[in-house]
């Protein structure tokens, strides 16, 4: 769970959030570097940093120090909205190599003061520059990557933005934690996450898959009215099931075999296994 730590009360609240948690708390720091000094001791089990924000060495190898000292892992987390204006400046503007350059640069404070428990993220809100500012990053470090399409907006178009950068990644073997930044609840994009892992074979799948025909002239029963109703049928089951709904004799029983569950129209009849 992220908190913002944005000023002196935020901080206190940590204090008393921590030790409440049944989960880590990750405090999130913007602009004042004192406010991670604060949130390090209030005991948050981790950081994140943005380069493009506190930006003075001495500011940040104090708060390495401090985290190494307390074993506590940072994220740098570098962001096309808010990367340092001296690189924007070098670069002409927001590219792959300014972002990537930014993280090499706190890597590079780190590093000074022998702190090495970080991970790396590198979000835009335009797709292809956040591949590419990934894909860079991963062939100039080994620390861990933290992937993300920044600020992807609201339903359905955020989460198809979110999931082309980040699915991309993983499927070229880059990254180690996603996050969905969409404009929606944030179970939304817990949700999300799970099933682009499931959907990707990268996490062992726990619920429900239902695979169905898409609007079709061959199907021989309504095939989004049946599916929607197994959709809510299921919709609060916590199981591995692989359900299949098919229109018609093309693909309907070889689909519906493979399924836990499976329905197949064709030749004026249904079956179910
Ligand atoms: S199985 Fe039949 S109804 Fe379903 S998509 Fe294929 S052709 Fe269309």
């Amino acid at each position: 769970m992220r908190c913002t730590c944005n000023e002196a009360e935020a901080a206190e609240g940590l204090a008393q959030i921590v030790p409440r948690s049944p989960v880590p708390i990750v405090a999130d720091i913007h602009h004042q570097y004192k406010m991670a000094l604060a949130a390090l001791e209030a005991g948050v089990h981790g950081l994140r940093l943005n380069p493009g924000n506190i930006r003075r060495p001495e500011h940040i190898k104090a708060v390495a120090s401090e985290a190494r000292d307390r074993n506590v892992p940072i994220r740098i987390g570098v962001n096309g909205g808010s990367l340092d204006p001296a690189l924007y400046e070098k670069h002409n503007g927001l590219t792959a190599e300014a972002m990537v350059e930014s993280a090499l640069q706190e890597i590079a404070y780190f590093q000074e003061v022998d702190f090495d428990l970080i991970k790396i993220s590198v979000k835009a809100s335009n797709v292809p520059l956040m591949i590419e500012a990934y894909r860079q990053l991963s062939e100039v470090t080994d620390y861990p990557l933290h992937l993300g399409v920044t600020e992807a907006g609201p339903l359905p178009g955020g989460l198809i933005k979110a999931t082309a950068g980040i699915a991309t990644l993983l499927m070229e073997g880059i990254g180690d934690t996603i996050r969905y930044s969409l404009t929606a609840d944030p179970v939304e994009e817990a949700r999300a996450g799970r099933q682009l892992l499931e959907s990707l074979g990268l996490r062992e799948r726990k619920n429900v898959d239902l695979i169905a025909c898409p609007s079709c002239g061959r199907a021989e029963i309504d095939v989004i009215e049946v599916a929607n109703r197994a959709q809510q049928a299921f919709a609060d089951k916590k199981i591995p099931l692989q359900i299949a709904v098919m229109g018609c004799v093309v693909n309907g029983p070889g689909e519906a075999r493979e399924a836990d569950l499976g329905i197949a129209a064709g030749n004026k009849r249904v079956t179910s296994s």
